[in-house]
């Protein structure tokens, strides 16, 4: 990996500022000043960056924002197979990551991943209620008057014979696709819930979690939450 991409990944500054903050002399790695931007490190070389005399914590706890491409596993499974993580920035790719909850391999859109434990503990209880809004596909073709019907056992709650899903609401776009909201994030639970009421779902992108949405990121871009972002998840 580059060293100016890593100290860029790390919020340092963009690359030409990181060009600069190098010509001052200001980076130093295994205590001797580096002055090539291009200079190629590996993780191992992390924790022996300096930047004005001080370790930099590329640990600190972070949060990235993922567009998860369909095809993806969330946590690494098997050899090959690619995994939310490999679209970390390099420095990042670490065990020390997990996803927040997971989605599923066919399912899309935003992931968290993070190193902080107890950030996961709490996007992931049910006690919490951290709403997740997703857009789904689905067939077959569902009428206005089966969406109302559909709309009653969501906000209901549904018992998908291992738990009873908290109230969710469905709202329908039009015959195939609808945007559902729920409150927990139990496995394959809007699959689950829309089978239960005699549909299968096509496509499954999730918009938004909680306070953040994935707006308009590129599928399969990633992007680091800033310090107000990651204190509006507590
Ligand atoms: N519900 C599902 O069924 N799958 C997901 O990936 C997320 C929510």
């Amino acid at each position: 990996m580059r060293l100016d991409k890593v100290l860029a990944d790390r919020g340092l500054g963009t690359r030409s500022e990181i060009k600069k903050i190098l010509r001052q002399g200001q980076v130093t790695l295994h205590g001797q000043v580096v002055l090539k931007a291009d200079l190629q490190i590996n993780t191992a070389d992390l924790p022996y960056i300096c930047y004005r005399g001080e370790k930099i914590d590329f640990y600190a706890k972070t949060v990235f924002l993922l567009n998860k491409p369909a095809g993806v596993l969330s946590m690494p499974e098997a050899e090959g197979v690619p995994c939310a993580l490999d679209y970390l920035p390099p420095a990042y790719r670490s065990r020390k990551f997990s996803c927040v909850g997971r989605l599923d391999k066919y399912s899309e859109g935003l992931l968290l991943i993070t190193n902080d434990g107890e950030l996961i503990h709490r996007l992931t209880q049910p006690k919490w209620k951290i709403r997740k809004l997703y857009y789904v596909d689905f067939e077959p073709e569902m009428s206005s008057t089966a969406a109302q019907l559909v709309q009653t056992e969501f906000a209901q709650g549904i018992n998908l014979g291992d738990f009873v899903t908290l109230a969710a609401e469905f709202h329908r776009l039009n015959s195939t696709s609808a945007e559902i909201t729920v409150q927990e994030g139990k496995f394959h639970q809007v699959r689950r819930m829309l089978s239960a009421c005699g549909y299968t779902v096509k496509r499954l992108l999730r918009l938004q979690e909680g306070p953040l949405a994935l707006q308009d990121m590129a599928v399969g871009a990633v992007r680091q939450l800033d310090e107000a972002e990651i204190a509006s998840l507590y």
